[in-house]
């Protein structure tokens, strides 16, 4: 079994001794393979600067079981990243600065998953990290790495997320940090990273000036540099978002918890599509790798496709995808309101993507900064998770994907969602969300009842009069239609699941629009339109189906006339409903 033993794994100093075998460095230019001794800025052989890690280890755990006896191990062990600890970067385990980093949730989408009419939509909640974003990932591997190489010192460029997390994981080791980000970076970002104690440093330029000017001020300073995807500790530190949605959709799969660490309990499995949105390409470039090397041990049979999203306004990778080009061109002036994305240089990283793509499938593409925000809204109010305008570019693909039927409904779908909504955007929902209330206390409550001023304002608080009734057998699509008539505000919601008790909920609320499923047992919803349309008292109230019902031509005819729109349950947006319900409105 060569120098790998179950001891190895047990006792995590007998590693320790073949920790320097286990690891080379690659270069990408040359290929050249030289040994892991700690952060090195460029090749020896050719001086190129994109290094990779490989590890003799995956090679000899394809080998004699030997995958099957690390999973073994890792069913023993603790939900963090480093439960993977024998495939990352670092010598001794006295190095690890951690903060609990790793091991995020993986959630079902199951509202999104409804609206889109697709099950298997996963969510990899990184927001749920120690600052919020999967660069704590990064973070804790890197600044791992340098307190090993002994570092006190370091510069890093960020577009915001990289320089809290950093920070925070600096703090602990006890190493100084200047962080170089742009001006656009949200106050309530830099505040934090100043809060961690890291020198702060704001460039009025673009993200890729900034990384410019903190190299040469590390250069001028002696002082280390953070090479971000270049460097080993970055990939080798996001590839743990592969390893753990592969163990955690082997629990999915197995119809076990997923929060619930395995290791060997269930075969681990791989989704059919890895979603993020891009900027310097990080994630997807650490993820893929991750996914090669559980490919490479046997513990999963396929790779999933990589689709990645750009803002419009800075997307040198997807525009460059699309025209074909093997070099992307650059953009020198981001035009993008979501600074987390606003990487214009892309440089190798492109070429790593589209190899990546051209291998196991997959698509760069921009996505309008209109239509992120837009679905910032909807997963929010559909299914309670607040994220950051960059993760909403995903989500937003996800959604044209699917309705444009690149993914497929059976497809198993994980999108990596980071970063939560308000530390950079605080207009998203205007200045009128809240209702006042001014209930009368003191001198004036003596002259009424204080209980009387206090219903008055109550009763103010609620003066919503258009009224919908939903008439639905299927309580998912019901919980749905709610929810999005809901978070909308200002409706009278009133619900029957059959078409008789509709009928009998019409005559008696007399409701201003109808939202109704054709199928439904007894009298269904074309039963239901024409008893409507028959009743003089009733014919005039709007009607919209929305149903999951393949129409004929016949079918069409019979509502030909009486409805003010059909929707197909799976293919509409909650805007698409709310805009026919406001033209639908008397
Ligand atoms: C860093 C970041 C991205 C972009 O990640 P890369 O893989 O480096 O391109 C996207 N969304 C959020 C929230 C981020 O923090
Ligand atoms: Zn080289």
């Amino acid at each position: 079994m060569g120098d790998w033993a179950l001891s190895d794994f047990v006792i995590i100093t007998g590693l320790n001794k073949s920790f320097m075998n286990n690891i080379k460095i690659q270069c990408r230019a040359c290929r050249t393979q030289f040994p892991f001794s700690g952060p090195i800025s460029a090749c020896p052989t050719c001086g190129g600067g994109w290094l990779d890690a490989r590890y003799a280890r995956v090679e000899e755990l394809t080998r004699d079981n030997g995958a099957s006896q690390w999973t073994a191990v890792l069913a023993q062990r603790g939900a963090s990243l480093w439960r993977y600890r024998e495939l990352l970067p670092i010598q001794h385990d006295e190095n690890i600065v951690t903060l609990g980093e790793g091991w995020t949730p993986l959630i079902r989408a199951h509202n999104l998953g409804l609206m889109l009419g697709h099950n298997h939509i996963y969510i990899k909640d990184e927001r749920q990290g120690p600052t919020g974003s999967f660069k704590d990932r990064q973070a804790a591997v890197a600044i791992s790495t340098m307190k090993e190489a002994g570092i006190t010192e370091a510069v890093v460029s960020s577009t915001g997320n990289v320089a809290i997390a950093y920070s925070a994981y600096c703090a602990r080791a006890g190493i100084k940090l200047w962080a170089f980000v742009t001006s656009s970076v949200p106050a309530d970002k830099m505040r934090e990273v100043a809060l961690y104690g890291s020198e702060v440093i704001k460039v009025a330029g673009t993200y890729d000036q900034a990384k410019q000017i903190a190299a040469d001020f590390a250069a001028s300073k002696g002082l280390f540099l953070d090479r971000g995807i270049k460097a080993v500790a970055a990939k080798e530190a996001m590839k743990t978002v592969a390893f753990e949605v592969a163990e955690q959709l082997g629990s999915i799969a197995a119809g076990h918890d997923a929060s619930i660490p395995h290791g060997n309990r269930h075969p681990w499995r791989a989704p059919d599509w890895y979603l993020q949105a891009v900027s310097g390409g990080l994630g997807p470039v650490g993820v893929m790798k991750g996914f090669a090397e559980l490919g490479a041990m046997g513990l999963i049979h396929h790779m999933p496709k990589l689709a990645c999203f750009q803002s419009s306004g800075c997307a040198p990778m997807a525009n460059s995808f699309q025209k074909g080009l093997s070099q992307a061109e650059n953009i020198l002036t981001p035009l993008t309101d979501i600074t987390t994305l606003a990487t214009g240089v892309p440089g190798e990283a492109y070429e790593v993507l589209r190899e990546l793509i051209t291998a196991y499938g997959g698509l760069i593409e921009a996505i309008p900064d209109a239509d992120a925000f837009h679905a910032l809204h909807a997963v929010a109010k559909i299914d309670g998770i607040s994220i950051e305008p960059a993760t909403a570019v995903a989500f937003a693909g996800l959604f044209k994907l699917v309705r444009e039927g690149t993914i497929r409904p059976d497809d198993m779908v994980v999108i990596n969602c980071s970063g939560h909504t308000f530390p950079v955007e605080k207009h998203i929902i205007g200045d009128q969300y809240m209702r006042s209330m001014a209930p009368v206390y003191g001198q004036a409550a003596a002259t009424h009842s204080r209980e009387e001023g206090l219903l008055t304002a109550l009763e103010e608080l609620d003066n919503r009069v258009q009224r919908i009734a939903i008439i639905e057998d299927n309580p998912d699509a019901t919980r749905l239609i709610r929810r999005i008539l809901q978070a909308q505000g200002d409706f009278l919601i009133d619900e029957a699941a059959n078409g008789l008790d509709g009928l009998r909920l019409i005559q008696q609320t007399r409701p201003n629009l109808v939202i109704l499923d054709l199928m439904m047992p007894g009298l269904d919803g074309f039963g239901l339109v024409e008893a409507l349309k028959a009743e003089p008292a009733l014919h005039e109230i709007p009607i919209i189906v929305v149903t999951a019902k393949e129409l004929s031509p016949i079918e069409r005819q019979r509502l030909d006339g009486k409805i003010k729109a059909l929707l197909q349950k799976g293919s509409f947006l909650d805007s698409d409903l709310l805009s026919d319900i406001r033209q639908a409105l008397p």
